[in-house]
């Protein structure tokens, strides 16, 4: 039977008075008294933004600043995005009473979001199935993986565009073995101009999670982002941007520049990497806000907390997770057996 269509009236169900909540595998609002379902209107466009533009301008950022507040909590630090009809007593991220005033500057306004994919319960398998397949996991871990608490939360990010060119010179060698086994090297000098695009360079601006474990649990497919629309928050919490927009873009300048140093790499054979020094100049450079979602796996193992991450729209299952010391000694004992497995072949044929 087809669930019954709802309208929704200030995040409560018309029909009912219940709440509202939003449901990914429908991508709907459904109400939590009686099941009924009102459609989420999903646009799909929204904007980059030139670094020079008033953002704040827009008749959406006037929307968005009348409908949400925004507020810090004094006890784990973290910003939050809160529904003007929402209350919260409690922080969502470390459950601590919050009675702070909302900031006055609320900042920046999402302009896109990836919804999430799955819901909880489907979450719960996918991360299970995920970390089973985590190397070096304990055994009994492994039989049954401990989760005492999982969250969805939607958490910011910043995604940039821009096109690189780069002007560079290096000096590459050549390793060569003669046949009494010394090895020499020659070395090369390269240089040449390389240009670029960039799209969606993505740096997390979460309080709650750090570059490295964020990457742990790329990518993300970009062409689901869709124009930001609060009725996709509802139930979940959104963390507002911690780090700002300037500090983001000094890691992504960084991220591409790096990206580029392969790139041209990649055009050359060698063996070492003498040296390298690029100038890379950006133009048409291009920033949005976006949302993105995450699932996070609290629990305890051995009396050591752990949190895990996972995806909420692949369910790709991040980076820490405990690790047995014992399958990490024999996993290097066999490598150490393998190397010298190959010497002693070397020598005594
Ligand atoms: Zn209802
Ligand atoms: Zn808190």
């Amino acid at each position: 039977m087809p669930a019954k269509t709802i309208k929704s009236n200030q995040n409560k169900c018309a029909t009912c008075g219940g709440i509202l909540k939003f449901f990914p595998k429908d991508r709907a609002l459904k109400c939590e008294s009686c099941g009924g379902i009102e459609k989420i209107d999903i646009k799909k466009e929204f904007d980059k933004h030139y670094f020079d533009e008033d953002v704040k301008k827009s008749k959406e950022y006037n929307e968005f600043k009348k409908t949400n507040k925004v507020f810090k909590c004094s006890s784990c630090g973290s910003n939050v995005i809160l529904n003007s009809l929402e209350i919260s007593k409690l922080c969502p991220y470390c459950s601590s009473p919050c009675v702070i005033d909302p900031k006055e500057d609320i900042g920046l306004k999402p302009d896109g979001i990836i919804p999430f994919k799955f819901g909880r319960k489907e979450a719960s398998e996918l991360y299970k199935k995920g970390i089973r397949k985590k190397w070096f996991l304990p055994n009994k871990f492994k039989k049954k993986p401990p989760i005492d608490e999982m969250k969805g939360v939607y958490v910011p990010s910043f995604s940039f565009d821009a096109n690189a060119s780069t002007t560079y010179y290096g000096k590459l060698g050549d390793t060569k073995t003669d046949s009494q086994g010394r090895t020499h090297t020659t070395y090369r000098t390269i240089s040449g101009k390389f240009n670029s695009q960039h799209h969606d360079v993505l740096v997390e601006s979460s309080s709650k999670i750090n570059q490295k474990t964020f990457n742990s649990i790329n990518p993300y497919n970009m062409k689901e982002v869709v124009s930001f629309n609060s009725n996709f928050i509802l139930g979940y919490s959104l963390e507002h941007y911690n780090q700002n927009l300037a500090e983001c873009k000094i890691i992504a300048d960084e991220i591409m520049k790096n990206k580029i140093k392969t790139l041209i790499l990649s055009n050359y054979n060698y063996d070492v990497v003498a040296e390298f020094s690029q100038n890379t100049i950006f133009s048409e450079e291009k920033f949005a806000y976006f949302i993105l979602p995450i699932y996070q796996v609290n629990y305890k193992y051995k009396d050591k907390n752990y949190t895990t991450f996972m995806n909420g729209q692949t369910g790709k299952v991040g980076s820490g997770y405990p690790k047995s010391a014992v399958k990490i000694t024999f996993f290097i004992l066999f490598i150490f057996l393998i190397f010298f497995g190959f010497v002693a072949l070397f020598y005594l044929t």
